[in-house]
């Protein structure tokens, strides 16, 4: 294939610009798209400005991608030419998944080839994420979206979406649970989304109570705000799961409070630094804290079939390439209603 056009950041300190980059021609199990979305996700910022260290450069970021198979491998029978498709957070990985099966493959972090800001299995060739014309992947990696999604709304789903649905699933929220969401960003707006949509009880917290009739709108039986006190007193051990969507620093212990006795507190967001919690706001309730990382590739699929059954999707603004700095600095100030996702039909007029 070609060269493409892309967005990248040349170093943390650089806005994305005009590239061009390399996508190989399909292997015999490869499937190549022509990415039509792709959504920005929280991580993108992070990775661009190297905030969790270890980035590579020049980064095109972007693992929301949805898009239509443009071609396909010799060795490819699940996809073919015209395929709406979507790509999520990783792009290969395998080599030592064993036993586990791909159910936690992307719990093996050793083999786990990332979207963008990665190297293929060769160690040495770098990958390149969404803010792309195309990517070339193999095909066990590649997502069938669902008729009834569109494909601009469904991009976020690739992460934001499996994120969220990942931990509520494994953590049984359904009908008779009280789950919490912290953070109504691009992640928490879905998971109050999917959470309703289990049946469970949904109680969004956030710093304020200024979005309450959209988080209201989204699903959410309960919205209440961390800077006010008095939720922390009549909140206290309601909650069965808590799932914190924030990656700047909060108030840890008094968050882990508001669990039951034997309630869980899933971390998703990603802070720069360390989190400082006290071991009694656990033991004073057998209560766990625990971490979860997107989804498997099944899990990742089983997320889309549910979504479609329940219309779910992510709601969002729709910007050209040309704006993309501007969205970054927006998404920093929780300024988006609730997800940006980049036309990338935008990219085909502009020239470096
Ligand atoms: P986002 O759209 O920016 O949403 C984050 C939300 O956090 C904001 O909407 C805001 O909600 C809240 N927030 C922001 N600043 C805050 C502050 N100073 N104090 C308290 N709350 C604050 O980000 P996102 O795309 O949803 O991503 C969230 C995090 O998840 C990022 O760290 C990202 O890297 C991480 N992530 C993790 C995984 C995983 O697999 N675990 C996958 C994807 C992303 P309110 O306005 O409602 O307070
Ligand atoms: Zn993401």
């Amino acid at each position: 294939m070609p060269h493409i056009k892309a967005y990248a950041a040349q170093s943390a300190r650089d806005r994305l610009e005009l590239v061009r980059i390399e996508r190989r021609e399909p292997r015999p199990d490869d499937v190549s798209i022509d990415i039509k979305f792709c959504g920005i996700c929280h991580s993108d910022i992070h990775q661009a400005r190297d905030g969790w260290g270890g980035a590579i450069f020049p980064m095109v970021p972007g693992h929301e991608i949805v898009g239509i198979v443009s071609a396909v491998g010799a060795e490819v029978s699940t996809f073919k030419v015209g395929d709406r498709v979507g790509v999520g957070c990783f792009v290969d990985g395998g080599a030592s998944i064993g036993a586990c099966g791909r159910e936690h493959e992307h719990y093996h972090l050793d083999t786990l080839v990332m979207t963008y800001n990665g190297y293929e299995h060769d160690k040495r060739t770098p990958t390149y994420g969404g803010y792309s014309q195309a990517i070339t992947v193999k095909q066990d990696y590649v997502l069938r979206i669902p008729d009834n999604l569109p494909l601009d709304a469904a991009a976020p789903l690739l992460c934001a979406g499996i994120t969220l649905y990942s931990p509520l699933a494994h953590w049984q929220a359904g009908p008779g649970k009280k789950v919490a969401i912290i953070g109504l960003g691009g992640l928490g707006h879905v998971g109050v989304k999917i959470a309703h949509a289990m049946g469970a009880h949904v109680t969004v917290l956030s710093q304020s109570v200024a979005k309450k009739a959209e988080g209201q709108r989204l699903g959410a039986d309960d919205y209440r705000a961390t800077s006010d006190p008095e939720t922390f007193t009549a909140l206290a051990g309601t909650f069965d799961l808590i799932v914190n969507t924030v990656s700047a620093p909060v108030d840890w212990n008094a968050l882990v409070g508001l669990l039951k006795i034997d309630g869980t507190m899933v971390q998703v967001g990603v802070p720069e630094e360390p989190v400082p919690v006290n071991a009694f706001a656990l033991i004073a309730g057998r209560r766990r804290l625990a971490g979860s990382l997107i989804g498997s590739i099944p899990e990742t699929q089983e997320m889309l079939e549910f979504c479609s059954r329940h219309g779910i999707t992510a709601d969002i603004e729709v910007i050209p390439m040309a704006d993309v700095n501007a969205a970054f600095e927006r998404v920093i100030r929780s300024d988006v209603r609730f997800r940006f996702v980049i036309d990338l039909s935008s990219l085909d007029s502009m020239s470096a």
